[in-house]
């Protein structure tokens, strides 16, 4: 039984003043909830924000892009050991806002995974497809191979302990949630791909929904078999949303 996981993603938002206030009520809020794991994934400077303030809450944190290298002259760039000094455990790989507007690569993404997962932090992969994919009903074949990318050159036992979000594009911040059918058939097409290779990596691996999820949409949602909780943008940044989508994963 693989326990239920709900992981907000600040994106670009937020200040001290008002992530202190976000943090405070999502501790106070959250920490009593049973049978939901959440994190929080902060933009850079806020990590050590996040750290003081959720160190001894049962909240993690983590960030929102990291180097796929592990150190050297790479200007702007923040490698895995820097997250893990600010006590971060999990890092989104791959968002497609990322992918689209810095053109990060299929084979770029798979590199950053491994980056993660070789310095003990938990990859958070995301995949999905476009409208365009969607309507031409190659969906699956879209996010197969972004999963090819990290099987082929790793194997398919490296998802063991990691996390995948299915984020289809156009569900992204447009009030379009898929529904609870399309998001589930495509969670089962990921979790069957992994277990023709592995099947214990297959059934503990944890296959998250992203893309417009709110607490009405989440009930119905996270109730699907294959569907592991959610990545949450817009609705995270808000305290009393992101409480009503936790609980709908302790349903
Ligand atoms: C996201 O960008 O990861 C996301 C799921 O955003 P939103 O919830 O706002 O659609």
């Amino acid at each position: 039984m693989r326990q239920k996981l709900v992981i907000a993603n600040w994106k670009m938002h937020g200040n001290l003043a008002l992530n202190k206030q976000l943090l405070a009520a999502c501790t106070e809020k959250l920490s009593s909830l049973k049978n939901v794991d959440v994190v929080v994934c902060v933009p850079y400077p806020y990590l050590a924000q996040a750290q003081s303030m959720l160190q001894n809450t049962s909240i993690a944190w983590g960030a929102q892009n990291l180097s796929k290298d592990s150190d050297g002259p790479f200007t702007g760039e923040v490698s895995a050991n820097m997250l893990k000094d600010f006590g971060a455990t999990h890092v989104i790989i791959g968002h497609s806002e990322r992918a689209t507007a810095y053109c990060e690569s299929d084979e770029n993404i798979a590199t950053k995974f491994m980056q993660a997962k070789t310095h003990g932090l938990i990859p958070i992969l995301c995949v999905g497809e476009t409208l365009i994919e969607r309507e031409a009903g190659v969906m699956q074949m879209v996010v197969a191979k972004q999963l090819d990318t990290i099987i082929n050159t790793y194997g398919a036992s490296v998802f063991a302990g990691t996390i995948i979000s299915y984020e289809p594009i156009w569900a992204i911040g447009t009030g379009l949630a898929a529904s609870a059918e399309q998001a589930q058939s495509m969670h089962k097409f990921i979790r069957d791909k992994v277990a023709e290779y592995d099947q214990t990596a297959a059934s503990q691996l944890k296959i998250l929904y992203g893309g417009s999820v709110n607490p009405q949409n989440a009930v119905q949602l996270f109730s699907m078999q294959d569907i592991d909780g959610g990545l949450i943008g817009k609705c995270s940044l808000n305290a009393q949303e992101f409480e009503g989508i936790c609980q709908a994963a302790v349903r």
